[in-house]
């Protein structure tokens, strides 16, 4: 196995991965190379696929160039974790969430029996939610028919 080869498939837990690269860590050493912790972490690092980049970039801006499998490690598994909590919800989704709070019984009301809506985030008139706006949804269109026009 070479350093080069180390690459996560997008369904491969982070854990497996992190043990192969120390596995070819250890392999190289048997073999008579010296293999430093920075370098398999770099490689580990270039191997990831593409829902780690976020983590990634920010792993390294804030390094000074040593790495370790340690270090990084825990950090990755930050975002493995919130990757399988969140099947990136879709907006209508998120929408749905909201309204059911809103409905919800444990909520409660200053109008008895109804529907408590308002102030709009967007306009701030009472009566209907930021994703309700007339004005909202008139200043997107809008702003939908000047981008038609630009092209
Ligand atoms: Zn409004």
């Amino acid at each position: 196995m070479q350093l080069s080869q180390l690459k996560m498939g997008a369904t491969d837990p982070l854990t497996k991965y992190g043990s192969r690269a120390k596995e070819i860590q250890a392999q190289l050493r048997a073999a008579g190379q010296d293999v430093a912790d920075t370098e398999i972490a770099w490689s580990v690092m270039s191997g990831l696929p593409s829902a780690y980049a976020t983590m990634a970039t920010v792993i390294t801006a804030t390094t000074d160039g040593d790495l370790s499998l340690d270090d990084i490690l825990p950090k990755l598994l930050t975002v493995e974790h919130s990757e399988q909590k969140s099947e990136r919800p879709s907006e209508e989704a998120l929408m749905a969430n909201a309204q059911d709070r809103h409905a919800g019984p444990g909520r409660p009301s200053n109008h008895p029996g109804g529907k408590s809506k308002g102030p709009c985030f967007h306009c701030g008139i009472l009566g209907h939610h930021k994703f309700e706006c007339r004005k909202l949804a008139q200043e997107r269109s809008q702003q939908q028919q000047r981008q038609r026009a630009d092209q």
